[in-house]
């Protein structure tokens, strides 16, 4: 693939009942560059006819997915796995041109083409139970797809989320119409190129780019979709649930927002804690969901570990996202590069102290740039200590005992990740239990996670869990069948 890959290149289309095509009356929105502000390309933007389209498309193909046999839907996964590697430099620079993701850190499509590689063998789980606990009854479960689902996915790892909804819910047997996100639709795009290269029957997959209305809307209020997959803001995800609730009660599963803390305590490992808790902040620009934007110092060692974390967060190199030696890249687009300056404002008017950074910049004059930033003793009631930034910026505090640390670290909303750094197995042992928390490091802390364990939030951040051996769950409905014996 030529670097950068040329305009007319760009897939930008739908995929909907096996066909890639334009919108109905050809509407379109226009995707600039964050790094330069170009423009790259006009994107298809989805009517609520199109929505519709791909909505009965799935509903027409859901009888005959469900009722093959696992292998044969494991096939055209196999084959979708495969073109996704293929395709892994391409989707690397179509991100980085949407939404700035530097190609350096850029490994999403081994593990996307993981989670096909996966699901393709795993829908034999889909399984019930037999129970002879009722006397003169034979009495078992059938496990079957929940019928067509959709899912609408974020902009800031989009091959990643594309891969966690459409997986598992294609090997459950149920049919998809994906939404993509505005500010990064080139690699859904892209993919449902691969999806109709792979083969998958019409209707199987659908996928679809637009924004949050009508597409996005029109999907969460669908009479014909059982399951709605959201991931993203928890402002968005309130609305969806609230359409759910208002037109079929739809079930929803949610992955919204983080505040994750970190606790280090006095015998922790200092450099490497501040190493691996700056990288957390860093990666994607701080636009993950789970990046640790609350550390919390244990007092003896405050100083040592302040100064450490800063050196860290230096040392990302800012630039072009599609040269391979740049590590930070520009914020997703000017609607997210505001919104953080806002934030960066509420910090200088609060009683935080600023230790790093602290403004927006460009680099050679262009890109919306955050310069990595870092406040200490910030005030716990403060707007930057409770609100999700989604960029390079945290907030440094101390405690002095274990107990005052959980109630800190779970003063929050949301309760996506937690961390706790500390050579002491039991004092680590009792903190994980303390979190509120989905998933929890120890000594080790996002982006990291295991893809085999249940993905999810406690709190305000989701309900549902994803994961290898968990996300098929969610797209199977339990019917109990009671036989009575004679
Ligand atoms: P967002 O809520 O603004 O948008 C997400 C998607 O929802 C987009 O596709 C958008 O078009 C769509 N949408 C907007 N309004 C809608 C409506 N009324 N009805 C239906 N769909 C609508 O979120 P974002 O800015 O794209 O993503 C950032 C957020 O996602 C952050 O809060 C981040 O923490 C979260 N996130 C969570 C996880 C997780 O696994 N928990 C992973 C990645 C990102």
């Amino acid at each position: 693939m030529p670097f950068p890959i040329p305009t007319e290149k760009i897939e930008r289309r739908h995929l909907i009942n096996g066909e890639l095509c334009e919108s109905s009356g050809k509407g379109t929105f226009k995707l600039n560059s964050p790094y330069n502000h170009e423009k790259i390309t006009d994107v298809c933007e989805a009517t609520v006819e199109d929505t519709n389209r791909a909505v009965a498309a799935a509903k027409a193909a859901f009888p005959a997915w469900a009722a093959l046999d696992p292998p044969a839907r494991g096939s055209y996964m196999k084959k979708f796995a495969a073109l996704i590697l293929e395709a892994a430099d391409e989707l690397a620079q179509l991100d980085a041109m949407s939404m700035g993701r530097p190609v350096s850190t850029y490994f999403d499509p081994y593990l996307a083409a993981s989670w096909f590689e996966h699901f393709a063998q795993a829908g034999y789980d889909a399984r019930g139970q037999t129970s002879l606990n009722t006397p003169g009854y034979v009495n078992m479960t059938f496990r079957q797809p929940i019928g067509p689902i959709a899912a609408i996915i974020p902009w800031n790892v989009p091959t990643m989320m594309f891969s966690h909804k459409v997986a598992p819910a294609l090997a459950a047997g149920c049919t998809v119409v994906l939404k993509s996100s505005e500010k990064a639709p080139l690699t859904p795009a892209k993919l449902a190129a691969l999806a109709h290269q792979a083969g998958f029957p019409p209707g199987v997959l659908n996928v679809i780019s637009g924004h949050g209305t009508p597409s996005g809307s029109t999907l969460s209020s669908h009479m014909d979709i059982r399951l709605i997959n959201f991931t993203g803001s928890g402002f968005t995800g309130r609305k969806i649930q609230a359409a759910a609730a208002s037109s079929n009660l739809k079930k929803v599963v949610l992955e919204l927002g983080g505040k994750s803390p970190s606790l280090v305590f006095e015998d922790a490992d200092i450099a490497k804690s501040a190493g691996d808790l700056a990288m957390s902040i860093s990666i994607i620009a701080g636009q993950v969901c789970i990046a640790t934007s609350r550390v919390y110092v244990q007092e003896s060692i405050a100083e040592k570990f302040k100064d450490a974390y800063i050196a860290n967060m230096k040392a990302a190199k800012k630039g072009d996202p599609l040269l391979p030696e740049t590590q930070q890249g520009p914020q997703a687009d000017e609607q997210q590069f505001e919104r953080i300056k806002g934030f960066l404002e509420s910090a200088k008017q609060g009683k935080g102290k600023l230790a790093l950074g602290g403004n927006a910049t460009h680099v050679d004059g262009q890109g919306y740039f955050i310069e990595p930033t870092v406040y200490t003793d910030v005030p716990e009631d403060e707007r930057t200590q409770k609100e999700e930034v989604f960029g390079p910026y945290v907030n440094i505090n101390t405690f002095k005992t274990e107990e005052e640390a959980i109630a800190l670290a779970n003063d929050t909303e949301m309760g996506l990740y937690a961390s706790v750094y500390t050579k002491d197995i039991s004092r680590a042992m009792r903190v994980a239990k303390g979190f509120e928390s989905g998933q929890v490091g120890v000594n080790c802390t996002s982006p990291f996670f295991a893809t085999d364990m249940p993905f999810g939030g406690y709190k305000g951040s989701g309900q549902g869990r994803e994961g290898f051996g968990y996300s098929l769950d969610e797209y199977l409905e339990a019917k109990s069948v009671m036989i009575k014996l004679d």
